[in-house]
């Protein structure tokens, strides 16, 4: 029987492994994958590059509201390796929006609601017709609260920082230590979770799935499969 097309909305904490899963499952079921975390990255790193934040976290709000129409973000895909990257205005910033100075100052751009707005917008735009996984935060509450299928994964602090520490080092950044990650994870969890705009939270209909002690490939299996069951229903 033909699968329906249908919505993926994963949504989660920092690092909690949910854009790795979001991204094997979209290219296992043939489906386009949007990473919203990075949209709100590229605008961070648009202010850092425009003197729009100060060196003390300052947002010049102003500014950046007389500037978000010029920020145009989008992705493609690297024939090298196949991953989707990511673009700021055409040129292409899927390294610089992971590092350390972004991570540090992306959730307090995030929260601004101005900024949430135009970015909502533009992924409700791309899932218009379907056959997409978004991974994010508000995913499955804001941006397509009507998705057939959300997942909300968990995992604890310490977990997820080790995750991106590990990556970080695997990337070559010898000098960012373990503490400040987990210093960044904790504090972007309580930005993210308590902020007015459609804060962090697990809509009434997602399912949780905790990875703490689950290995990449039972992640992947376990996202398969409930895609299965829920599609092919
Ligand atoms: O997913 P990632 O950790 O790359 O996201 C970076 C930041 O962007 C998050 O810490 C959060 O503040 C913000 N974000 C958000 N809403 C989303 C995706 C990300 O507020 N849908």
């Amino acid at each position: 029987m033909a699968k329906k097309t249908i919505t993926i909305a994963i949504d989660g904490f920092s690092s909690s492994g949910k854009s790795t899963m979001a991204k094997v499952l979209a290219k296992n079921i043939g489906y386009a994958y949007i990473d919203s975390g990075a949209m709100y990255r590229a605008v961070t790193l648009f202010c850092l590059n425009h003197g729009i934040i100060a060196d003390d976290g300052t947002v010049d709000t102003a500014a950046l509201e007389a500037q978000i129409g010029n920020i145009a973000i989008t992705f493609g895909v690297n024939p090298a390796t196949g991953a989707t990257e990511t673009y700021l205005n055409g040129t292409n910033v899927e390294s610089q929006i992971r590092d350390m100075r972004v991570s540090s100052r992306v959730s307090t751009i995030a929260a601004i609601p101005f900024v949430r707005h135009a970015l909502v917008a533009q992924q409700q735009a791309m899932g218009k017709n379907k056959g997409i996984v978004m991974d994010g935060r508000d995913i499955g509450t804001t941006v397509f609260p009507d998705a057939e299928m959300k997942v909300y994964v968990d995992a604890s602090a310490e977990t997820r920082a080790q995750r991106r520490f590990d990556e970080l080092r695997s990337k070559g950044d010898t000098t960012t230590t373990y503490e400040q990650v987990l210093e960044n994870v904790k504090h972007r969890d309580l930005i993210d979770t308590t902020r007015a705009e459609s804060p962090l939270r697990r809509a009434h209909d997602a399912i949780v799935l905790d990875n703490s002690h689950m290995s990449r490939d039972e992640q992947n299996q376990w996202l398969l499969s409930l895609y299965n069951k829920i599609a092919g229903e």
